[in-house]
């Protein structure tokens, strides 16, 4: 640790040219070293379902149940272990900030990054977030807490204008944020993309100076999200210390040029290098030197504990009959379903990390019911893509990848610069590609043999952040060069260009990659995806398998293509033919257990036709072995909703409103959000908030407060468990909304606080639950403050928003 008066010392030594280059980053993932006098470059990395490192598709990392799974266990101390981990593994990458988490609200279910946050409660998300931040940061990791504020959809996300007041930002979203700085010590802030009421986030003097570090007493980094910073000087001024990526787009010279033609104080320029010092101090960067190699860990141990969380976040809706767990003789189970062979681990864009290992459902089922004597018959069913998956490796030769610095250079007919030879065609590029060739305006070439393992009509695809052509034994069959931008690879890259082929099973063709980079972001991408000729009806054999069967097992959801990063789904349906194999498994199964795959709610048109609806996110790596924990009864569903589930897409709270118009978003649902507004309409969702099944069967008993005259109170509730078996007590408090203050856009309640307890079967037990020191206040808008809120509080306690097992007064 260095003083603060050396820090004083080292900054006087920088020039102020100096101080402005500490202001930005130097490429994709590290922050500028002034090596004259020692200052070293910093690595970040994303985050939040793992600490992926600089490459998208190099070094291993473990990956960690997504947000929506994390919040949904209601669990913060093992949302802290796995913090931990996560802190661990970002050592492992030489990095030492961790871009996560992601703590945005769930506005509206069709947000395309909702599995990355974590629920619609500011509550539930600010105690998820804490325990995160506090796992990470014990590591001797800085968390960067992302997007502040407002990204809560994706819909223009780079400039939409979110108008939201005063107080539902207050109440709502900036919660997470301030509980992350005021209770965990945050060190780093990511601000938003979108506007806030006028000005982007990243120059929000309002956002960063006054609220964060002036009134929550912030004092880590704030850095902009890739690219999203908007202004040289405007940005500093509002208390942004670091534009990211770097090479800077606003800053560098052109923040060098702004000081020396007197446009910008050479006092703001020296605050926000003296914070970057700071920081770089704080989490030891000048004790480690230049970042350290990046390294996979992937301990027993870890896995372990991914494996717990995973079953811990696992939402049982429905269990008709005690149809799960499956603990009574079966003779005969058929696996159904697009995710069973592959399940989706984690959601994709940024949050994506190269799985150090993935235990899938089929397999891990087949496993475990084949050793207890079980035959299991298993079917796809249906497809989901939503864009061609990339060509199978397993098809293609070696794939051989030269690499020119310029276009000019390539037709010149020159020699590659470099060659390298890998397994795949998902090529993707953030930092340069290789020694002697910049990010600029590269060409790639890559070739392969592939041959198919069926044969007719083939449908190939080319997606591309730049120019492709995709030749097949030399002829052109798909040209992307000139296609608009938009769609892939962040908002950089191109919608997908199709086409088909006529190809014959194990008759080789070569499949070559023409790759021209455009400097359009600091990426370089592309990808090949191929899917084969269909024939045999998936459908029928998924019927077939389920009319053989004792139990089917419908494993069904979304994927990385639907949830993604850069766009919002369209609606909450299940994707393709699968709301039509569920019900048809169930009119011919005696028994259906339909497993949903996805990171946020969607719709279940069958749910009256199936015996029982398990909620899996996505569930990190372990998602096999953690599945089939839950099914098989060794441990029970851990999760509770971190959202409403509603009935249909038309059915929430933001859907006449979202997605906003002419580059605007108004906020009109206000408090409204999630629960709050189904309780508030009287809308009845398809499965409220905080609603979950375990494998026991617990009641509220009764509810006391233990101190009531104090600022934060204990709740004491009673339960028990009347169930065979031990199971947990997930309590839920909610505050009703008072007869004295009833404003017409106030909720009728809210979540004040929550706690579990495991229960033994027939025995009582005691959940004590500490209720938020603002649970008794709302934000006034005249005062600019929390104030208390008059008269008597009714609470009701009980297992979700829609139950209510007793119920309280509080008396001032
Ligand atoms: C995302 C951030 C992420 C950053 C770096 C952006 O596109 O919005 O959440 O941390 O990229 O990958």
């Amino acid at each position: 640790m260095v003083t603060p008066a050396e820090i004083e010392t080292l900054l006087d030594s920088l020039t102020p040219e100096e101080q402005c280059l500490l202001l930005a980053g130097s490429d994709v993932w590290h922050t500028t070293a002034i090596e004259r006098v020692g200052i070293p470059r910093l690595r970040v990395t994303d985050g939040p379902a793992g600490a992926r490192g600089t490459s998208f598709t190099g070094t291993r990392s473990a990956n960690v149940p997504c947000g929506t799974a994390l919040a949904a266990s209601w669990n913060p101390d093992l949302v802290e272990e796995v913090g931990r981990l996560l802190g661990r593994e970002t050592r492992s990458k030489g990095a030492r900030v961790l871009l996560a988490p992601t703590v945005n609200l769930h506005r509206t279910p069709t947000g395309g990054r909702n599995f990355e946050c974590q629920s619609e409660d500011p509550l539930l998300s600010a105690r998820t977030t804490v325990a995160y931040v506090n796992g990470v940061q014990a590591e001797g990791v800085a968390s960067c807490v992302k997007h502040f504020v407002g990204n809560d959809t994706e819909f223009e996300r780079f400039t939409i204008d979110n108008r939201i007041d005063e107080r539902v930002l207050r109440e709502l979203y900036l919660v997470p944020f301030e509980a992350a700085v005021r209770e965990a010590n945050a060190l780093a802030i990511m601000t938003a993309y979108n506007r806030i009421n006028g000005p982007y986030a990243a120059d929000s003097k309002e956002l960063i100076t006054d609220i964060l570090r002036t009134e929550w007493g912030f004092e880590g980094i704030v850095m902009s999200d890739w690219f999203g910073l908007h202004s040289t000087v405007e940005g500093v001024q509002a208390g942004l210390d670091l534009e990211m990526p770097g090479p800077p787009l606003q800053r560098g010279k052109k923040l060098i040029s702004a000081l020396a033609n007197g446009e910008i104080p050479q006092s703001d320029v020296r605050l926000a290098a003296h914070r970057m010092l700071t920081f770089l101090d704080r989490i030891g960067a000048f004790a480690d030197g230049e970042p350290g190699k990046e390294t996979t860990l992937d301990s027993a141990g870890d896995r372990q504990l991914i494996r717990i969380a995973g079953a811990a976040g696992m939402v049982l809706c429905k269990n008709e009959a005690d149809a799960l767990p499956l603990t009574r003789p079966i003779k005969r189970v058929a696996v159904i379903g697009p995710n069973a062979g592959r399940g989706q681990i984690m959601g994709g864009g940024s949050a994506f990390v190269n799985a150090a290992h993935v235990s899938h459902p089929l397999q891990a089922l087949t496993d475990r019911l084949g050793n207890a004597g079980v035959e299991v018959l298993s079917s796809r069913g249906c497809t989901t893509h939503r864009t061609l998956p990339t060509i199978e490796s397993r098809m293609l030769g070696p794939v051989t990848i030269d690499l020119w610095p310029t276009s000019e250079e390539f037709a010149s007919g020159a020699e590659p610069t470099t060659s390298e030879t890998t397994n795949h065609l998902r090529l993707m590029w953030m930092m340069p590609p290789a020694p002697g060739i910049a990010m600029g305006t590269f060409v790639a070439r890559a070739r392969a043999e592939f041959t198919p393992d069926v044969s007719g009509t083939w449908e190939l695809a080319l997606t591309s952040a730049g120019d492709g052509i995709l030749r097949i034994n030399d002829q052109v069959v798909i040209d992307d060069t000139g296609d608009p931008i938009g769609g892939s690879y962040f908002g950089f890259g191109k919608h997908q260009h199709g086409t088909t082929v006529e190809l014959i099973a194990g008759q080789p063709v070569r499949l070559e990659v023409e790759y021209h980079r455009r400097q359009i972001g600091q990426i370089g991408a592309f990808l090949v995806g191929a899917f084969p000729p269909v024939t045999i009806d998936l459908m029928d054999e998924a019927l077939d398998a389920a009319s053989k069967a004792d139990v089917s097992i419908v494993i069904v959801g979304t994927n990385d293509d639907w949830e993604c990063e850069g766009y919002d789904r369209s609606d909450i349906n299940l994707p393709g033919r699968q709301d039509e194999l569920v019900k048809r498994v169930a009119e011919i199964c005696p028994q259906t257990i339909v497993v949903v795959n996805a990171g946020s709610p969607v719709a279940m048109p069958w749910l009256d036709s199936v015996d029982a609806v398990l909620v899996t996110w996505f569930p990190g790596q372990e998602f096999g072995d953690a599945l089939s924990d839950v099914l098989m009864g060794d441990v029970e569903p851990g999760g509770r909703l971190p959202v409403t589930f509603p009935k249909r897409y038309e059915d929430t709270p933001a859907f006449e409103h979202h997605p906003g118009r002419n580059g605007v978003a108004h906020y009109k649902e206000g408090l409204l959000v999630g629960y709050r507004w189904f309780d508030t309409v009287g809308r009845t969702p398809l499965f409220p908030f905080g609603h979950g099944l375990g494998y026991g069967n617990v009641e509220v008993i009764s509810a006391t407060f233990v101190d009531a005259a104090v600022a934060s109170p204990t709740v004491k509730v009673v339960v028990r468990n009347i169930g065979a078996r031990e199971t947990a007590a997930v309590v839920q408090i909610y505050r009703q909304r008072c007869t004295s203050e009833i404003q017409p856009d106030d909720p009728t309640q809210l979540l004040v606080g929550f706690g579990r307890n495991v229960v033994a079967p027939g025995a009582t037990g005691v959940v004590s639950v500490l209720l938020d020191p603002r649970w008794r206040t709302r934000w006034d808008t005249t005062t600019a403050s929390w104030v208390e809120l008059d008269g008597e509080q009714a609470l009701h306690v009980g297992f979700s928003s829609a139950h209510v097992g007793a119920k309280l007064t509080f008396v001032p």
